[in-house]
């Protein structure tokens, strides 16, 4: 069953930040959910689906901001299991830069649920990627131009995480830009260290197992 924000209400409920991110991310999929119906309408058709991912192979510099990370690190070192887990853990472990993205596992996105804002307004239409092709680069006009107001709108859900909860404020600061001063290029974090949490959270798992079996 995919992931869905209900599946994770306790853990909203636990952590505000969670709570922020998805709504944030809820709202720019609305948002890429109508700019795609408004260009469906002029005959223009979508290309990416499922098990196309040549775009994660290619792209170097994706960009991630820190609440995303936080939502990334959350998700992997508590929420992906079983053989997509161990494979993951890996990759992140032998991830160097210039390597396709460290979550790409099987063709698809081990991080769906928590991919990035860039990652979720990327979008293509026409024909598929060639391998190695950047559409922004070579074909501009074929990718999705996101709707502002929900591009914004979502940013704006995510400022109260960096201490900005006056919407007067919130409101200079996305009409600044100055919300981009802060962002990551994914390519380049520090994953070997996210693999090394992921083990030290199985490790802590089986502790906790043991323990109450014992009891
Ligand atoms: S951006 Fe290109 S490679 Fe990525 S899913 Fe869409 S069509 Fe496929
Ligand atoms: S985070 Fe997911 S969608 Fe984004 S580049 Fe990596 S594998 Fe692709």
């Amino acid at each position: 069953m995919p992931d869905s924000a209900d599946q994770y209400a306790g853990d909203k409920q636990k952590h505000p930040w969670l709570s922020m991110l998805l709504d944030a991310y809820q709202t720019l999929d609305n948002g890429v959910a109508s700019a795609i119906a408004r260009e469906e309408k002029l005959g223009r058709k979508l290309a990416c689906h499922k098990g196309c991912a040549a775009c994660c192979r290619t792209h170097k510099d994706i960009p991630v901001y820190p609440l995303e990370l936080v939502g990334i690190t959350w998700f992997v070192t508590k929420k992906v299991t079983g053989t997509i887990r161990s494979t993951l853990k890996q990759q992140l472990r032998e991830y160097k830069e210039g390597n396709a993205c460290p979550f790409l596992v099987d063709n698809a996105c081990s991080i769906h649920f928590m991919r990035p804002f860039a990652c979720r307004q990327f979008n293509v239409f026409g024909k598929v990627c060639a391998e190695g092709e950047d559409a922004y680069h070579t074909r501009r006009r074929d990718v999705l131009v996101p709707i502002k107001k929900y591009t914004d709108a979502a940013f704006d859900k995510t400022l109260p995480f960096y201490g900005v909860m006056n919407k007067m404020e919130r409101k200079k600061i996305i009409k600044k830009g100055s919300i981009h001063q802060t962002v990551r290029i994914l390519q380049s974090c520090n994953w070997q260290s996210l693999a090394q949490k992921m083990q030290e959270y199985e490790q802590y798992q089986e502790l906790i197992n043991a323990h109450l079996k014992h009891e």
